[in-house]
């Protein structure tokens, strides 16, 4: 037995896209009436509108969750941002500039789960700027969405630079080790194997979890007891790669 119920009215799976494809917003009017409640402005040409997330819930997506967009969610209409309108104005901001560029990511082709850990580095970066107050938090709404525009804008290189670069994904339970790693050592280390192994090349640029990062090195192994950090590797870890007789051990570093 599933544990939802496949007809379950609180969860459609065929709301989300992996991969975005153009659609007609599966959204009735008298829904959309009810969602939207305040137009805050425009964040990359798109109308961002402030919207009741009791009711979204509700009616529609039990996980909707403080914003969202039409590249993900099939019942945003085109050009629309739906922020949730509980959120206070810096909160806004920082959902904003993660929706906002979410969308551009995902139109051009990458899939979600890439384009959310990418977006999810954009608004990271602008909320620790406002928490340690080299971005003045803003006062209203409409503020915050004027805010959003000025930073993606000021942030057009990494956008171009992220939409080029290929995108090297990461165990989800090796991330946040790896994140503690590079802030501490300043670099770190990566084990790629089958299709992941001959992909990579010292000095390329690639995007990741963790945002930019740079490819010190490549040293291809023959079997996993070449492997230079042999020891520190997990039995778990040392099982699975012991299967393979080529190995690319890869250095990284972030794009400051
Ligand atoms: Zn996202």
């Amino acid at each position: 037995m599933p544990i939802i119920p496949k007809n379950a009215p609180y969860y459609n799976v065929w709301d989300r896209m992996d991969e975005y494809a153009p659609h007609e917003p599966d959204v009735t009017p008298e829904q959309l009436a009810s969602y939207r409640k305040t137009l805050y402005g425009t964040v990359l040409g798109m109308q961002v509108w402030g919207v009741d997330g009791l009711n979204i819930r509700g009616s529609k997506d039990i996980d909707f969750t403080a914003g969202g967009n039409p590249a993900r969610y099939r019942y945003v209409p085109n050009g629309e941002l739906w922020i949730e309108s509980a959120l206070s104005a810096p909160d806004a901001l920082g959902v904003a500039v993660h929706e906002g560029i979410e969308t551009v990511f995902m139109i051009k082709g990458l899939p979600y789960s890439n384009a959310h850990d990418l977006s999810n580095v954009f608004e990271w970066n602008l909320r620790q700027a406002m928490l340690n107050g080299s971005v003045k938090s803003p006062a209203t709404h409409a503020d915050a969405m004027c805010m959003a525009e000025d930073w993606l804008h000021s942030k057009i290189e990494m956008v171009r630079k992220s939409l080029k670069s290929p995108y090297m994904s990461f165990p989800p339970a090796e991330v946040s080790a790896l994140k503690q790693r590079l802030r501490s050592v300043g670099h770190a280390f990566t084990t790629r194997v089958d299709a992941e192994q001959g992909k990579r090349k010292a000095g390329e640029i690639v995007n990741s979890p963790f945002g930019q990062l740079r490819i010190l090195s490549v040293k291809t192994i023959g079997s996993l007891f070449e492997h230079p950090f042999l020891k520190e590797l997990t039995p778990a870890q040392q099982k699975l790669l012991s299967k393979y007789d080529k190995l690319d051990v890869i250095k990284f570093t972030l794009v400051k």
